[in-house]
């Protein structure tokens, strides 16, 4: 039996209106007992007008609507009071069904409850905490296909056709002596896993495609002092965030700022100017930038017409970077192939074009994608199985051995989806969610 929880599902503000959640076999006893309608036989979807209270006096004035299991989000009985949005009813509220039988849901438990009621798979449960978080719609469209069961969809053949070999060679080797039994062949063998690796790379290559409207990307912008980083960094999210001086030296700390470049949301990172410096504050500014540049996807390499630090280029030179010659207003004499902008005119379209072309960012195709890293790295690891398996049959190999990989890249198959170890799997991916969710 699953214990009552509860969590407010709008943000802990004042607003017009907030909902609090709840869900366990119990919850319509808790919420009767401060209730002034009775609930504990409902039997059907509802929604209920009336007032929580404490004892006789009034709390608040509610709306409260019925899931019962296992048509719920959940799969269990579930409720959701929708309140006035201030946090003194709510927190009085809350307190009330806490005292009454319920406890406080941890980050994502709702979500995990519903993969654990079967109500949906783990790629699903992924796709809800991705829609929360996304700050592009394009992320959040492709969280949507993701939501809907679309991907898994796409990928229930590849698991069953798996199975189906696996169920054959086990036929083979349990019952050999059974004539009648259709025998596994080699090439039998090595068409399938072949075929199944060619539409796992097919899922792979969308996946890493769109991986970047998920995960974002980060940029960091490097150069001496002076030659119009934080420009740059305000240039291309459109705000004054970094300050702006032509005394050296000014940033100190690393500053970051976001920008949505054709549905990828990326993060950016204006490092100190990196030097030398007797300065304590200015070496950890230093020292962060350093590792924000270790960290960055791209490295925005930014020179003006004092020319290039070669200490600094050493650092960058081994990462993929783009050099960008700022303050092109400045510069009369322009080299051809080179990437001219001004960060203070906000001309920098031209480097926009160029960030898009170094990340291989396009037009995002909104279709079934297994997106994440845990989602391709489980795709990685059943073509590395399936890769063995064929070299093993190459090899003329046991049967059993084979099978071996095979099992493994099934079980893959059940791990992606979340239905081997639910338990183990939950704790470390719904922590990552809100409460409420
Ligand atoms: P940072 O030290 O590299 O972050 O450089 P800043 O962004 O603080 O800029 C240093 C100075 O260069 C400031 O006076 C800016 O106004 C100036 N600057 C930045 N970009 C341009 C540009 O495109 N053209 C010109 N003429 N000046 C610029």
């Amino acid at each position: 039996m699953f214990e009552t929880i509860v969590a407010l599902a709008t943000p802990p503000a004042k607003s017009a209106l907030a909902i609090i959640r709840m869900s366990g076999d119990d919850c319509f006893n808790v919420v009767s007992k401060v209730f002034t309608k009775d609930l504990t036989r409902v039997s059907k979807k509802g929604i209920h007008y009336g007032f929580i209270i404490d004892n006789d006096k009034k709390i608040d004035q509610i709306v409260l609507l019925t899931y019962v299991a296992p048509h719920s989000f959940t799969g269990e009985n579930s409720v959701e009071i929708i309140t006035h949005g201030s946090m003194l009813i709510v927190n009085q509220i809350m307190a009330l069904l806490l005292k009454n039988g319920a406890r406080m849901a941890t980050n994502g438990e709702f979500s995990s409850r519903a993969f654990l009621n079967g109500k949906i798979d783990l790629v699903q449960a992924e796709a809800i905490n991705d829609m929360i978080n996304a700050t592009t719609i394009e992320a959040k469209d492709l969280s949507m296909v993701s939501l809907t069961g679309e991907t898994s969809k796409v990928f229930k053949p590849i698991k069953d056709q798996i199975g189906e070999i696996l169920s054959h060679i086990e036929v083979n080797i349990d019952y050999p002596e059974y004539e009648d039994i259709e025998v596994t062949s080699k090439e039998e063998i090595l068409e399938k896993c072949a075929g199944i690796i060619g539409n796992i790379d097919v899922l792979i290559k969308d996946g890493e495609k769109n991986r970047i409207y998920q995960e974002g990307v980060k940029i960091a912008i490097v150069g001496k002092p002076n030659v119009g980083k934080s420009s740059l960094l305000n240039a291309l999210i459109k705000e004054d965030k970094a300050i702006v001086t032509s005394i050296a030296g000014t940033t100190r700390d690393v500053v970051e700022g976001d920008f949505n470049l054709a549905g990828v949301p990326v993060h950016l990172y204006d490092t100190a100017g990196i030097r030398d410096s007797e300065d304590v504050i200015e070496q950890i500014g230093i020292d962060k930038a350093k590792k924000a540049v270790k960290n960055a996807d791209l490295v925005l390499f930014v020179l003006d017409e004092t020319g290039i630090d070669n200490d600094l280029y050493d650092l960058i030179k081994n990462q993929k970077h783009i050099i960008v010659n700022n303050k092109a207003d400045l510069i009369t004499k322009k080299n051809d192939g080179s990437l001219y902008i001004s960060a203070k005119n906000n001309d920098v379209n031209a480097l926009l074009n160029k960030i898009k072309e170094e990340l291989n960012i396009g037009d995002v195709v909104i279709k079934p994608t297994f997106n994440n890293t845990r989602q391709l790295g489980i795709l990685k690891q059943m073509v590395f199985y399936l890769n063995n398996a064929i070299e093993d049959t190459k090899q003329d190999q046991p049967i059993d051995l084979i099978s071996v990989s095979i099992m493994a890249a099934y079980n893959c198959a059940l791990d992606l989806l979340g239905q081997t170890n639910k338990n183990d799997l939950t704790d470390e991916i719904f922590s990552r969610f809100c409460v409420g969710k």
